[in-house]
C-alpha cells in the first residue's frame, strides 16, 4: 500500500516499501529525460522489493499552461505533506513575478543546503587528466547571501533612498548611478549548513570538511561564516570532529576541519582535487564551484543536486542543468542528471543498494561506450543513442 514518508520527533526519516514521491516532470528537456530516469529508477527498486508511488505535480510551463500560475499552492503543499520529492528542470518565466521558480521552491520550504556531490563516473569523458581525484561532496548555503534577492535597481526611487540612507547614517560614499545588493549571511543560517555538512561527513566516513569563503575581504560575512564554522565545532563535535588550528592539521581520529579562500579553492579544485572532501561554503560561492568541479568529470548533462532542510525532513531533488529548450522532444539529451539526482535520493531514503545498483549500471553502459550525443561527441568510437535508449540500456545492465 503506497504511504507517506515521515519524519520522527529525533529528526529520522521513516521510509515505507512504498512511499509516496511527488515528482515535477520538467520543462524543455523534462518530457525526454523524466521518463528515462523514472524508467531505471522503478526497475532498481523493483530489484530490491521496493516501488515508488510517484505522484505529479505541476510547476513551470506545463503548470501555467493547465492553471495559469507558474507554482501553484497545491505544488507547495503536496511537497510539504510528503517530504521528500524530485524535479526536473524548470523555465525561469520572464516577467512571471518569479526570479526563479526552484529559488521560489527552496525559500518556501526554507530547503537551506543545496547539496551536491561531485564525483567521476568510470568511462566518462573528461577534460582533466584525473578526473577520479575528484570526490567532492558540496554544501552551499541556499537561503541567504547576495542571492537573497535583496536588491534595488540603479536610478530608482529606493536606489536613491538607499544612497542617501547610507551616506547620512554610515557616512557611506556610494556613486549615485548606483544598483545595490544586501549580502546577509546570518550566524544561524551559517551554523546550520555547516552543522548539515559536518553530521554527513560523519555519517559517511569523510576525512574533512573544508569551509570555503571569502574572508580576507568580505570580514563580516564571509569572514563571520568561518568564524560560526569553527565555532560550531568547539560547542558542538568537540568529541568527533577538530579544526585545523585546534590541532595543527593533526586531527588524529577525528574528522578534520579546515578553511580555504574561495579564490584559490577555484585553482585548486583543478590542481589538487584530492584535498577536498566535503565543502561547506555560503551560496554564491558554491554557485561557482559547484558548476567548476561538474566541468572536471563531465560536465553538467550528469551532474545532480539536492535542497534539503534536515530539520523539517524536506527535500527536493532536481537536474542541476536548465531545459534545454532547443532539443526539447527530441529523445536526445543525457538523462543522468535527474537519474543521478535519483540516486541521492534512493541514498537519502537508506535505499543505498538500489542506489548502487543504479551507479554500476550506469558505468557498465558509458564503458560498453552506448552514450547519448554529449558524450559521443568527446568519446571515440561511441555508440550514439537516444535518451530512451541510454535508459533502457542502463536497465538491461542493473
Ligand atoms: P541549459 O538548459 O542547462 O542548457 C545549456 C546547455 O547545456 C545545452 O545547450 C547543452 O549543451 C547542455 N545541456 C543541458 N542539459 C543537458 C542534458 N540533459 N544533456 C546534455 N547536455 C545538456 O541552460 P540554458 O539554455 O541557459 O537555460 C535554459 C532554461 O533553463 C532557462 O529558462 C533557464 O532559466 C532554465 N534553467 C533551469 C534550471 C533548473 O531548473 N534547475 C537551471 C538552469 C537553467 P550543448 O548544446 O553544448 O550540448
Amino acid at each position: 500500500m503506497p504511504e507517506k514518508i515521515t519524519m520522527s520527533a529525533d529528526g529520522i526519516l521513516s521510509v515505507p516499501d512504498e512511499p509516496i514521491i511527488p515528482f515535477i516532470e520538467g520543462d524543455g528537456t523534462g518530457v525526454d529525460i523524466w521518463p528515462a530516469a523514472k524508467l531505471v529508477m522503478d526497475a532498481a527498486s523493483t530489484k530490491h522489493g521496493k516501488s515508488i508511488a510517484w505522484k505529479e505535480v505541476l510547476a513551470g510551463e506545463k503548470a501555467y499552461n493547465e492553471t495559469g500560475n507558474w507554482l501553484p499552492d497545491e505544488t507547495i503543499d503536496v511537497f510539504r505533506e510528503y517530504l521528500i520529492g524530485i524535479k526536473g528542470p524548470l523555465t525561469t518565466p520572464i516577467g512571471g513575478g518569479f526570479r526563479s521558480l526552484n529559488v521560489a521552491l527552496r525559500q518556501i520550504l526554507d530547503l537551506y543546503v543545496c547539496l551536491r556531490p561531485v564525483r567521476w563516473f568510470e568511462g566518462v569523458p573528461s577534460p582533466v587528466k584525473r578526473p577520479d581525484l575528484v570526490d567532492v561532496v558540496i554544501f552551499r548555503e541556499n537561503t541567504e547571501d547576495i542571492y537573497a534577492g535583496l536588491e534595488v535597481q540603479e536610478g530608482t526611487a529606493e536606489a536613491k533612498r538607499m544612497i542617501q540612507l547610507l551616506h547620512d547614517e554610515f557616512g557611506w560614499d556610494i556613486r549615485p548611478d548606483s544598483g545595490i545588493g544586501i549580502k546577509p549571511v546570518s550566524e544561524s543560517g551559517s551554523k546550520r549548513l555547516v552543522r548539515a555538512a559536518i553530521n554527513y561527513a560523519l555519517a559517511r566516513g569523510r576525512k574533512s570538511v573544508t569551509l570555503v569563503h571569502k574572508g580576507n575581504i568580505q570580514k563580516f560575512t564571509e569572514g563571520a561564516f568561518r568564524a560560526w564554522g569553527y565555532d560550531l565545532v568547539r560547542d558542538e563535535f568537540a568529541d568527533v570532529a577538530v579544526g585545523w588550528d585546534d590541532c595543527g592539521g593533526e586531527p588524529g581520529e577525528k574528522l578534520l576541519v579546515k578553511d580555504n579562500i574561495a579564490d584559490i579553492t577555484l585553482q585548486q579544485v583543478l590542481t589538487r582535487p584530492s584535498e577536498f572532501d566535503v565543502v561547506a561554503t555560503t551560496n554564491l560561492n558554491g554557485d561557482y564551484l559547484s558548476d567548476a568541479l561538474a566541468a572536471q568529470v563531465g560536465g553538467i548533462g550528469i551532474a545532480p543536486g539536492a535542497n534539503i532542510n534536515y530539520v523539517t525532513g524536506h527535500g527536493i531533488f532536481e537536474a542541476t542543468h536548465g531545459t534545454a529548450p532547443k532539443y526539447a522532444g527530441q529523445d536526445k539529451v543525457n538523462p543522468g542528471s535527474v537519474l543521478l539526482s535519483g540516486v541521492m535520493m534512493f541514498e537519502h531514503l537508506g535505499w543505498q543498494d538500489a542506489a548502487d545498483d543504479i551507479v554500476r549500471a550506469m558505468e557498465a553502459t558509458i564503458a560498453d561506450k552506448v552514450v547519448t550525443y554529449d558524450f559521443a561527441r568527446q568519446m571515440e568510437g561511441a555508440t550514439q543513442v537516444k535518451t530512451s535508449e541510454f535508459a533502457a540500456a542502463i536497465v538491461d545492465h542493473l
